[in-house]
């Protein structure tokens, strides 16, 4: 049997469930299908807060222009001012479904310091900000009758004529397959953050539905750009940019707040790339503690690091066992999100008619080549909704889908040829970790030709070994070495074109440092780069910026 939807959203993130939400107020039939339950999507794990220009000081153009410069110029600026125009109707909106944003003294939404903002403008929940806004949107998908297919992997878009007409999933806890058919399909998938090792992002962070775009069709865009947070732990895990934000120091080894050097005005909260950047240098240069950098937050307080960053003091203390109320904590930049996605437009149609994309797994673009800190929340409600308004549109006006059943035993024979595969004496695991490392090694915050084209060979090299591993477990019930194999097979398809499209940009911009080209070029690079699949591998096209206001000039910080 083929399940029937109108609208199929992918993802039970924020930027899914937003979209969903949308799509039913539509009065369209919907539902959501998402690989772990809804509340488990890596949005929990967002702590710092969401961006809206709320202050009587603060104005959408101020927004706007730090979100411009913080993507080097590259954000498309049509995008950005929707983007930020549309941000404080969303906000007051989560406040009015229930997130219990923090307050100053007055009753009005508290607002904290962010990276490459002139302003305060990042409202958040403690350092649990993510966490709260999913179970809001939770409760209100429910409430709303949007119908959710929990623990369900997608595994491949539908596409006949040129039109995405649905997808095939399996039931996690069954290993049946299952045919869907929807009148238009919206991707939400999040980031991938696991292509790379370490990273901050959730395990589940493997890009899958990236990969599935990029195959079925649609292109990837801005795929050079990969953020490095600057306070991570050894492992990876988060020390929000809100313990900056709240006026946290980062030290080296002689005691120094070295971003006074690299970034005069705006020190701690100069952007993301050019802090991570900093911290790099002074600890190749000899001046970190044992390979790390201080966040040093004990001037704060006791009761400010109690009140504001609770989950900060917690994770020190579980993981690095520091008590940040007597201690610097010691961190490191680890790679943390992804600038590039799956090319929409504000409405987010991708290039693939019938698909359409929001959240960390789209590219609008509204963060070029360098996303500030709390846009990502916001590109997630502001995005979500619009493509679920959009969406709900389309099916308006397309017939109901008429999917083969065939397709199902397609797909099962791709699935049991895997599980039927003979020990290569290879793993999925060995794969995962050498295409981390290698991701994280040369197509990392520092980049140069030689580094780049490694990857590329080694990518290739995993690649090929990948079509010969196979899966210890192969029974059918919650088979979890089965997902780890797919998802690998989607984060190779991804490391392949995000080593190979920085190889072509030949110059440094946002995240994107090329130590063989160390300056902006804007004659030649002002310009996105298109990456679409074949079967030959990555091949790439340009677009260009859309500049409407903002002229590019000197970054500083
Ligand atoms: C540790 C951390 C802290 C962060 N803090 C902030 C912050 O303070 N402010 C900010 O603006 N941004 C922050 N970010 C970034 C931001 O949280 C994310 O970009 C955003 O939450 C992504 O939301 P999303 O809805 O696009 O995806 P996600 O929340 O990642 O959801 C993805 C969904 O897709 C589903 N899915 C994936 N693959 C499949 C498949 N094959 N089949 C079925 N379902 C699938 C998953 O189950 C999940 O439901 C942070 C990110 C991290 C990692």
């Amino acid at each position: 049997m083929v399940l029937t939807h109108d609208v199929l959203v992918i993802g039970a993130g924020l930027a899914g469930m937003r979209a969903a939400l949308e799509a039913r107020r539509k009065g369209v039939d919907v539902a959501v299908l998402s690989k772990v339950h809804p509340v488990r999507s890596h949005s929990t794990q967002a702590q710092g807060g969401i961006n809206a220009a709320l202050g009587e000081d603060d104005s959408w153009e101020k927004h706007s222009f730090d979100t411009v410069k913080g993507s080097d110029f590259l954000g498309d600026q049509d995008s950005i001012e929707i983007f930020c125009k549309e941000a404080p109707g969303d906000i007051i909106e989560l406040e009015h479904m229930g997130t219990v944003f923090g307050r100053e003294e007055d009753g009005r939404i508290a607002q904290r310091p962010f990276g490459g903002a002139a302003f305060p403008r990042t409202c958040y929940v403690a350092d649990i900000t993510g966490q709260v806004l999913l179970h809001v949107l939770h409760e209100q998908i429910l409430q709303a009758g949007v119908r959710v297919y929990e623990e369900w992997f997608a595994t491949s878009l539908i596409v006949e004529d040129g039109v995405c007409r649905g997808a095939l999933a399996m039931e996690i806890r069954s290993g049946q397959l299952q045919a869907f058919s929807a009148k238009v399909v919206i991707m939400a998938t999040g980031g991938l953050g696991r292509v790379y090792e370490p990273s901050t992002n959730s395990l589940i962070s493997t890009g899958d539905g990236q990969a599935l775009a990029y195959r079925a069709g649609a292109a990837l865009m801005d795929t050079e750009f990969v953020q490095y947070h600057p306070t991570a732990l050894r492992n990876g895990i988060l020390m929000t940019e809100g313990a900056r934000g709240e006026g946290g120091y980062l030290l080296n080894s002689k005691g120094e707040r070295f971003m006074e050097k690299y970034a005069p005005k705006m020190i701690e909260l100069a952007s993301r790339d050019v802090v991570s950047r900093a911290e790099q240098t002074e600890i190749d240069e000899g001046r970190g503690v044992n390979g790390f950098i201080l966040l040093d937050l004990r001037h704060l307080g006791r009761e400010k690091i109690l009140e504001r960053l609770p989950q900060i003091h917690e994770l020190a203390m579980d993981i690095a066992g520091v008590d940040s109320i007597e201690e610097p904590i010691p961190i490191r930049p680890s790679m943390h999100y992804f600038m590039g996605g799956i090319k929409t437009d504000v409405d987010g149609a991708t290039l693939l008619p019938g698909l359409y994309a929001s959240g960390e797994c789209a590219c609008v673009t509204v963060h070029g080549a360098n996303r500030l800190g709390g846009n990502s929340l916001l590109e997630t409600v502001v995005f979500g909704r619009r493509s679920g308004a959009a969406a709900a549109e389309y099916a308006g006006g397309v017939p109901a889908g008429n999917v083969s059943e065939a397709l199902v035993s397609q797909e099962g024979d791709r699935i049991k040829a895997v599980l039927d595969r003979s020990d290569s004496g290879d793993s999925v695991a060995r794969i995962r970790m050498e295409m981390g490392e290698t991701m994280n090694r040369y197509v990392g915050m520092f980049r140069n030709e030689e580094g780049l084209n490694t990857a590329v060979a080694k990518i290739a090299e995993l690649k090929e070994r990948y079509k010969r591993v196979g899966v210890h477990d192969r029974s059918r019930v919650f088979n979890t070495s089965l997902l780890f194999h797919l998802e690998l097979g989607n984060m190779l398809d991804l490391a392949e074109a995000m080593a190979f499209a920085p190889l072509h940009r030949k110059e440094s911009r946002g995240a994107q440092f090329r130590v063989d080209y160390p300056q902006r070029d804007d004659e030649e690079w002002l310009k996105h780069v298109l990456v679409r699949y074949t079967p030959e591998g990555p091949s790439l096209d340009y677009s260009p910026v859309t500049i409407t206001r903002w002229q590019p000039e000197r970054r500083v910080y």
